[in-house]
């Protein structure tokens, strides 16, 4: 056996229980023994009947006296007494067929299960049960793996216990001096300990050198994707005397505190040799677009091409209009690419941006195509990059030759968290908002106040004000019960007589949504009903109402963003969020956006609720999963394996001693894809 077989060379795995495997995504033993349960039952303490209490969860040791096979509802049931010398216990097995055959009186049995009360009476329904012998697995710290239909907690842990022959053989990833540098265990002894531990020190010790051994491969990847790209190559050096504050003078307002301070940042980076690799976090409405502008200024000014790419063509569309009306007095020539633009025009509009007679460009994804080329870029900029991963800021990248890079992301994260997960990244946070701005006052809506909410609504649009209605879905579907924006759009000009609905949702032709957008965008409709295209980045001061129908539907970063597309006037704004918040978990989120406007809150609070895992979208962003590690919990491990990283590269950057041979292995492997398009 090798950890490269497939694991159909287990005798039991055929190809049914291989393909249920394949959706666990295991498929060589390796991926077995690397596949880590998600909690333990600990069995070591076997308790005595007398001893029990309604909810515990026990194991006890006992002897059948009684079996009363019985029906219900056209399954076979089996009621059992069973004894030890301190009392009785009934137990309970529904759907019974198999155990009928195998349980047998007087018979000494283990038993695993969960004790409820029911008449007066203890007793355990459905139990794990097993005849007492010297393999039973009782006594023991058992391993719970998430499973999928077709394969059981027994089928794993056999298959993996089977497996075991091959972990003397795992290839040890770490030096020894590291290893004993942190008191990290072995490979092998942690594969052992995280799946079967004796005890819950072992386990321990197993769970904190794989989740070491996460974090490492990480910022190892990370790290030396900054260095290559940015380490050893000459960046462009902008010009000291052309100034962003010649832009920045010309803007209808003045720097925030905030504003300038990263500004001043980002103008240092851009005069420097180095390559500016900088992401700038700050709130919905913290004015990241003047400071992209500026950077873009900046470069244009000495002689360079500059690039923005926004997640949606609304947004592209509505940052052309902006800029386009920032530099046109200043002579710089602004162009705008996205997928629907027609041949003819796309044809001359990439002429224009090779032969440089465009400055300033532009776009959504389109941008990325091979067919754009540029004659000299010297700035990329990412808009709300948490919707992009490396992957196609990378590729955006590479239209230039090291061109400075600036990210822009609305979706904060707590900021140690941050620095160490775009390890590749340098960080500026805009933590201010422009003033005059008041807080959006937020109400969750049950269905029943619903009315009161639109109430509300029709006499904020009597004074001027206009309003954004977000629905979950498109159309109506007969399988998901939920509010979609074609019905909530008849359903409101139905009943707002003289109020001027539009509607916008991601499937119409782009000059529809154009069309939408300008009229509403120019006060000419009242209340655009909506998708969560909206989403990101539209500034239309004037509408200070947001109702969100079936907010559950939709995550806390989500509903900040959509929030955040009101309060952005001078007008006082609210934000309905409509929902029966049905389960404790959207409940709780619902709450959450009630008590704070605070992007960097309602991100912490994200991360506790949703696990790091989902929150950070690694896979998304073309990282390798943490399995074990969390970022949120194990942070004093990260910044250990960190320091590990640092070390390994500055002593061997090109992982070539024959210490590293195995880190060397493995970060090919997992940063395969990553780094193919970075370099
Ligand atoms: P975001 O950071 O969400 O991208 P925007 O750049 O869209 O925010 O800015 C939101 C609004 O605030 C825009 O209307 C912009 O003109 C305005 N704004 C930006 N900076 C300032 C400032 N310093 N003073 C007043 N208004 C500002
Ligand atoms: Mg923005």
């Amino acid at each position: 056996m090798q950890i490269t077989d497939k694991i159909t060379t287990i005798k039991g795995i055929g190809p049914k229980k291989a393909s249920a495997l394949e959706r666990l995504k295991i498929r060589t033993l390796g991926d077995l023994l690397f596949y880590y349960p998600r909690e333990y039952q600990d069995r070591r303490q076997i308790q005595t009947i007398k001893s029990l209490k309604d909810g515990d969860t026990a194991s006890i040791r006992a002897r059948i006296v009684l079996l009363v096979p019985g029906g219900f509802r056209g399954k076979r049931t089996l009621q059992v007494l069973v004894t030890d010398d301190t009392g009785e216990l009934s137990v309970v097995f529904f759907k019974a067929d198999y155990l009928i055959k195998q349980l047998e009186k007087n018979q000494e049995y283990e038993l695993y299960g969960k004790v409820t009360e029911r008449a007066g009476r203890l007793q355990m329904v459905h139990p794990e049960i097993e005849r007492k012998s010297g393999l039973t697995e009782q006594g023991k710290i058992l391993p719970l793996y998430p499973l999928t239909e077709g394969i059981s907690q027994k089928d794993l842990r056999k298959w993996i216990k089977e497996s075991f022959s091959l972990v003397k053989e795992l290839p040890e990833l770490l030096p020894e001096a590291m290893r004993l540098r942190n008191r990290l265990c072995s490979l092998s002894y942690a594969i052992e300990n995280i799946h079967f531990p004796e005890d819950p020190q072992k386990m321990r010790e197993a769970k904190f050198r794989l989740v070491f051994d996460e974090f490492l491969e990480l910022q190892l990847g990370l790290l030396s994707m900054k260095e290559r790209v940015f380490g050893a190559a000459e960046g462009i050096s902008f010009s000291k005397t052309k100034k962003m504050c010649e832009f920045t003078q010309t803007l209808p307002f003045s720097l925030t505190g905030a504003q300038a301070r990263v500004l001043a940042e980002v103008e240092t980076d851009m005069e420097s040799k180095r390559i500016m690799n900088r992401l700038i976090q700050g709130d919905v409405g913290s004015g990241k677009t003047a400071l992209a502008a500026a950077a873009a200024y900046k470069a244009i000014k000495s002689g360079f091409q500059a690039v923005m790419m926004a997640p949606t063509e609304i947004l592209a569309g509505q940052h052309y209009e902006t800029l386009t009306s920032l530099f046109s007095p200043l002579g710089v020539k602004v162009g705008c690419l996205t997928g629907s633009l027609a041949a003819k025009e796309k044809k001359a509009l990439l002429l224009d941006i090779q032969e440089k007679r465009i400055d300033f460009l532009v776009g959504t994804h389109a941008l990325i195509q091979p067919q754009v080329t540029f004659k000299k870029l010297g700035l990329v900029i990412t808009d709300e990059q948490h919707r992009f991963g490396v992957r196609q800021r990378s590729l955006l990248q590479q239209k230039g030759n090291n061109p400075d890079v600036l990210v822009m992301t609305a979706t904060p994260i707590p900021r140690t968290l941050a620095v160490i997960l775009y390890a590749d990244l340098d960080i500026s946070v805009v933590d201010e908002l422009p003033p005059g701005r008041k807080p959006v006052i937020t109400k969750a809506v049950t269905s029943s106040k619903r009315e009161d909410a639109y109430t509300f609504v029709r006499e904020e649009i009597a004074k001027g004000r206009q309003a954004y209605v977000v629905a979950p879905l498109i159309e109506e579907s007969t399988e998901i019960e939920a509010k979609s924006a074609k019905q909530l759009f008849e359903e409101l000009s139905g009943h707002f007589p003289g109020v001027r609905v539009c509607l916008l949702h991601g499937t119409m032709k782009q000059t529809e949504k154009d069309h939408v957008m300008e009229l509403f965008a120019k006060g000419q409709a009242d209340i655009l009903v909506s998708t969560v295209v909206i989403e990101v980045g539209i500034n239309v001061p004037n509408a200070s109402i947001m109702v969100i129908e079936n907010a559950e539907r939709f995550g806390l970063a989500s509903l900040h963003q959509l929030r955040g597309r009101v309060g952005r006037g001078a007008e006082q704004s609210y934000c309905f969020l409509v929902t029966e918040g049905k389960t404790e978990q959207s409940k709780e989120r619902i709450k959450i956006l009630c008590e704070t406007n605070d992007g960097f809150l309602i991100a912490e609070k994200d991360l506790l609720l949703r696990g790091p895992g989902e929150f950070f979208g690694f896979r998304q962003h073309g990282l390798p999963e943490l399995k074990l590690a969390d970022p949120s919990k194990h942070l004093s491990i990260l910044e250990i394996a960190r320091k590990e990283a640092f070390f390994v590269l500055e002593t061997d950057p090109d992982l070539e001693n024959e210490e590293n041979a195995e880190l060397k292995n493995r970060m090919q492997m997992l940063f395969e894809d990553v780094e193919g398009l970075s370099i």
